[in-house]
C-alpha cells in the first residue's frame, strides 16, 4: 500500500500547507451569519492535494436564519449545523482519509463522532483548554479523547499560525458564548480535579 501522507519526512512542508488550509478555513468561517461564533472547516485529501469540501456553521438550507433566531442563543444552538458537519455532508464518502481543518472553535464531541465515522484520518484545530468552565472546552476535551481512541491524529493549531491569521489566541480557542444551553448536563463532561 502506498503512503497516503504526502508530507512524511517533510514537516516544514506539512506546516506550510497546514497554515494555508487553516487560512482557507478562517476565510470561509467569515461567511457564517452566526453573530457570536464564525467557524470554518476544510476537508483535504492530502494524497491528491485536493480540497474535497468546505463548510461553515449555519442553519440547514431553506431554514430561515433570521436575526431573531440567531440572537436567541439556546434556539440557535438547537438549529445550527456545525462547520465540520456541513463539510462532511458535502463531502459524503470522499471524506474518507481526508484531513479536517477547523478554525473558530474547538472540535466538539458530536463533530468528533462524525469525523471518526466518516473516516477522517487527521484533525487540525484549536486544542481545548483543560480545567475551564467553558462548555466548548469541556466537550472539546471529550472530542480529543475520542479521536485519540479511534486512531485519528490531532494536530493543535499553533499560536504562530493563529497570529499569522490575525486571530486572537484566546478568542480563537475559547467559547465566545457564555450561555451554556446544556448546563444541566455538564456533570457528564467532568474533567480534571
Ligand atoms: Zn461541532
Amino acid at each position: 500500500m502506498d503512503n497516503i501522507n504526502a508530507f512524511d519526512g517533510r514537516p516544514e512542508k506539512q506546516a506550510k500547507w497546514d497554515s494555508r488550509y487553516l487560512g482557507l478555513a478562517h476565510y470561509i468561517a467569515q461567511w457564517s451569519k452566526d453573530p457570536r461564533a464564525k467557524v470554518g472547516a476544510v476537508l483535504v485529501n492530502q494524497r491528491y492535494a485536493r480540497v474535497v469540501a468546505t463548510g461553515f456553521n449555519g442553519f440547514p438550507s431553506n431554514v430561515e436564519d433570521s436575526a431573531e433566531r440567531l440572537e436567541n442563543k439556546t434556539r440557535k444552538l438547537q438549529m445550527i449545523l456545525h462547520a465540520e458537519q456541513n463539510a462532511l455532508l458535502h463531502a459524503g464518502r470522499d471524506a474518507r482519509e481526508c484531513d479536517a481543518y477547523v478554525v473558530g472553535k474547538p472540535v466538539c464531541n458530536v463533530c468528533a463522532t462524525l469525523l471518526i465515522q466518516s473516516g477522517v484520518r487527521r484533525v487540525v484545530a484549536a486544542a481545548p483548554r483543560a480545567n475551564t468552565n467553558s462548555y466548548w472546552d469541556k466537550v472539546g476535551l471529550l472530542a480529543i479523547d475520542m479521536l485519540r481512541e479511534a486512531g485519528v491524529a490531532f494536530t493543535p493549531v499553533t499560536g504562530d499560525q493563529l497570529d499569522a491569521l490575525g486571530l486572537n489566541r484566546d478568542e480563537a480557542r475559547a467559547s465566545q458564548d457564555p450561555l451554556d444551553p446544556f448546563r444541566e448536563h455538564q456533570h457528564e463532561f467532568k474533567f480534571g480535579p
